[in-house]
């Protein structure tokens, strides 16, 4: 029942309700993380489970950050690397994130916050103004390989799945199945309509996205278009509207 991550004291091991098929109980990494983080942990896949394997996550430092916010400077291995979002409007800054980068990497956390204090409010805005729709489940279908294999991102991971007008499922994936590794992902689309994967985005994608770093959610693109003040797309001029306009009524503000 426990998942050991190897190289640490195991402080605290919760039981926690039975999961799904393919999740197991969390267990905290160290004593000094954070209950908080637990539906996060125990939502982990296997493959997950075994691309996190000896990261730490341990708090090197804490300092309030925007908007009543908190910014967790923590262990370099933490999420391989990269800078994420927790519950409790935490900003996770990994050590290893340079200097530099950090003001532009808090931009783009800080919209992860807002999408997590009113998941509701941007999903309204994804179904209206993007045709997204977003599930907690996979859709009807979808080889279980696939499912299997989807990469969990602390910034979508409450409702992981995303459908674009009707048909196109993003799905990010771990490139190499028995040996999953946090930086080697791949985006792939489930047609459901055609009941196939393939690697090619749908036709009008780019036309209306662009070509963007971060394909795999509309919790990404958004944080990624409204950081990079994108207006060159359609999706990021109507994200821009819809923030200058509904997002200032909800309290969302990048600015300093
Ligand atoms: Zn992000």
């Amino acid at each position: 029942m426990v998942a050991v991550i190897a190289g640490l004291v195991l402080a605290h091991v919760w039981p926690v309700p039975k999961q799904e098929e393919g999740f197991v109980d969390a267990v905290l990494e160290d004593e000094t993380d954070n209950a908080l983080d637990l539906p996060w942990l125990a939502s982990w896949s296997a493959m997950d489970r075994a691309a996190r394997k000896g990261q730490t996550c341990t708090v090197i430092s804490q300092e309030p950050g925007p908007a009543n916010t908190t910014i967790e400077l923590v262990s370099a291995s933490c999420e391989a690397g990269m800078a994420h979002t927790r519950a409790g409007d935490r900003i996770v800054i990994p050590e290893s994130v340079p200097l530099a980068a950090r003001p532009d990497t808090i931009r783009h956390e800080l919209v992860h916050i807002f999408q997590r204090r009113k998941p509701e409010v941007w999903a309204d805005f994804y179904r209206r103004s993007w045709s997204f729709e977003l599930f907690a489940e996979p859709p009807v279908g979808i080889p279980k390989e696939y499912v299997a294999a989807r990469r969990s991102n602390p910034d979508t991971w409450v409702k992981p799945w995303a459908c674009w007008m009707g048909r196109h499922w993003p799905v990010q994936i771990y490139k190499n199945p028995q040996s999953p590794q946090l930086r080697e992902s791949r985006l792939m689309w489930w047609d459901s309509w055609r009941s196939q994967m393939t690697d090619t985005s749908p036709e009008g994608w780019y036309n209306f996205f662009g070509s963007q770093s971060q394909e795999e959610h509309p919790n990404e693109l958004a944080a990624v278009l409204l950081t990079a003040d994108d207006t060159a797309t359609e999706a990021g001029r109507r994200l821009q509207n819809w923030w200058q306009s509904e997002g200032l009524r909800q309290g969302f503000s990048l600015a300093a």
